[in-house]
């Protein structure tokens, strides 16, 4: 079953419909959720504030697990295999490490995200772009029972359901009617550079990561064919000083004279522990939860996984009858989201906690100490995780707590020895 990609006129038309299932944003995240409520058979709306393909600020770094979560026969519209990465600390002590398989894909987002759009419709979902929505609404007038919710769409208009996804981004405006609690905001700057043959052909198959001058920044170059998406992230509230990190990062690198294609930023957000994943019969996923791996800010793996339970839960919220059953079911979500992603981003949040007072020690462990290395390889490769890892490694779990419990390193860490913890 395939459906039309149809506008904003179309809702108005059919504000009577109940949908089993309406997902909000038409991200990674969104994109799950509808394939995934789809393919269990139920009419899924899926909503969409830009007109597709739309541009993301995103380094479009596909780990393992991002494409083990993809949907079955996708195939990643990949611009580059990385094969290499160069690691520097404040621009300096650059190693380069390298292995013989890929360690991780880059895609470019617009393309990426449209593909994954397209398998949700090739599932039976339905699109809507241009459908900005404003908010949902669980009691009142809008609202014809007890079974159902309206999404309220900007400029008129409302559209019922048995059950909301809210995948709608790092602004999600789902987020907040849930009330989703956040204890890390970051800022990422980014510019894709349009580089010549010769400057493209130096990077073919190798990133950079460079560990940065503010607490928990750091900054990277990811190759796409002809261009180079060059960013930095670092905890929000340092605006200039970010911007000032790219600027020394782009000149360090010898990229000043390349104009940039698109020049951008966007916030992301890791939920803190005891922030909701639901409100009544309304799930959230992806950025829009605060669902991203803490230290990295990797978040397409997340918003892929806990999309793909949001739809699945979102499905059994639809067939429930009563608010205890639908409260039951958005439960069972958020349980499988913490069992699971939860484990992740506490791991994490002790590796932002430790890299961002010492960065001399992950660039040395890295760059001069195998495991770490491999330990880096296997993570990215997506044969074990950040938390498996540390479970499985009694030895890994003693180094980050004996870390974590040392007192802070100098603040410059362009200034500091690498090897000397
Ligand atoms: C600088 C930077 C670099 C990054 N690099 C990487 C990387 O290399 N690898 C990685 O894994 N992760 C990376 N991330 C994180 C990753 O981009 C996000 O975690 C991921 O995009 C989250 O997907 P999502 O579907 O939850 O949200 P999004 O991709 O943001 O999608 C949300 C969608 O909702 C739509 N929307 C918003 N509001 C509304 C509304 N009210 N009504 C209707 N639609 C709405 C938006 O238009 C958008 O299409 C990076 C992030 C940043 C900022």
């Amino acid at each position: 079953m395939s459906s039309e990609n149809s506008s904003a006129d179309d809702v108005r038309d059919d504000e009577r419909q109940v949908w089993d299932v309406v997902v909000v944003g038409a991200g990674p995240a969104g994109a799950s959720a509808a394939y995934a409520a789809a393919v269990a058979g139920r009419r899924v709306l899926l909503l969409e504030k830009a007109e597709l393909p739309r541009y993301k600020t995103c380094g479009g770094g596909i780990i393992g697990p991002s494409r083990d979560a993809l949907p079955p026969g996708f195939e990643l519209p990949l611009k580059d295999r990385v094969h290499a990465v160069s690691f520097s600390l404040g621009g300096r002590f650059t190693r380069t490490r390298r292995s013989r398989q890929m360690l991780f894909g880059l895609v470019n987002r617009p393309e990426f995200d449209q593909q994954l759009v397209e398998h949700a419709q090739k599932a039976g979902a339905e699109l809507r772009t241009g459908v900005t929505v404003s908010r949902v609404e669980q009691h009142g007038s809008a609202v014809p029972d007890r079974r159902t919710v309206a999404v309220v769409l900007q400029g008129g208009g409302t559209v019922l359901a048995r059950a909301v996804v809210g995948a709608d981004g790092s602004a999600s405006r789902i987020g907040a009617h849930v009330g989703v609690k956040l204890d890390q905001v970051d800022l990422g700057l980014e510019v894709e550079i349009p580089v010549p043959d010769t400057v493209a052909e130096d990077w073919r198959g190798r990133v950079l990561i460079d560990w940065g001058p503010l607490p928990g920044s750091y900054g990277w170059v990811f190759p796409k064919d002809d261009t180079l998406t060059v960013g930095v992230i670092s905890a929000r509230g340092e605006g200039a000083a970010t911007k000032r990190y790219l600027e020394d990062f782009i000149g360090r690198l010898g990229l000043a004279g390349f104009e940039p294609s698109v020049s951008s930023g966007h916030l992301t957000r890791c939920r803190a522990d005891d922030s909701p994943l639901s409100r009544g019969r309304v799930l959230v996923c992806g950025d829009a939860a605060g669902l991203l791996e803490p230290w990295t800010r990797e978040g397409i793996s997340f918003a892929l996984r806990s999309g793909r339970l949001a739809g699945e839960w979102a499905v059994r919220i639809a067939e429930a009858h009563d608010a205890v059953d639908a409260r039951r079911q958005a439960l069972n979500y958020a349980f499988a989201i913490k069992a699971g992603l939860g484990v992740e981003m506490a791991v994490g949040k002790r590796m932002l906690s430790v890299f961002a007072r010492r960065p001399g020690v992950f660039h040395a462990a890295l760059t001069g100490f195998r495991p770490a290395w491999r330990a880096f390889r296997d993570i990215t490769r997506g044969s074990t995780s950040l938390g498996e890892l540390v479970r499985s490694h009694p030895m890994a779990q003693r180094a980050l707590t004996a870390l974590d419990r040392q007192p802070a390193a100098p603040a410059a860490p362009g200034a500091e020895d690498p090897v000397s913890p």
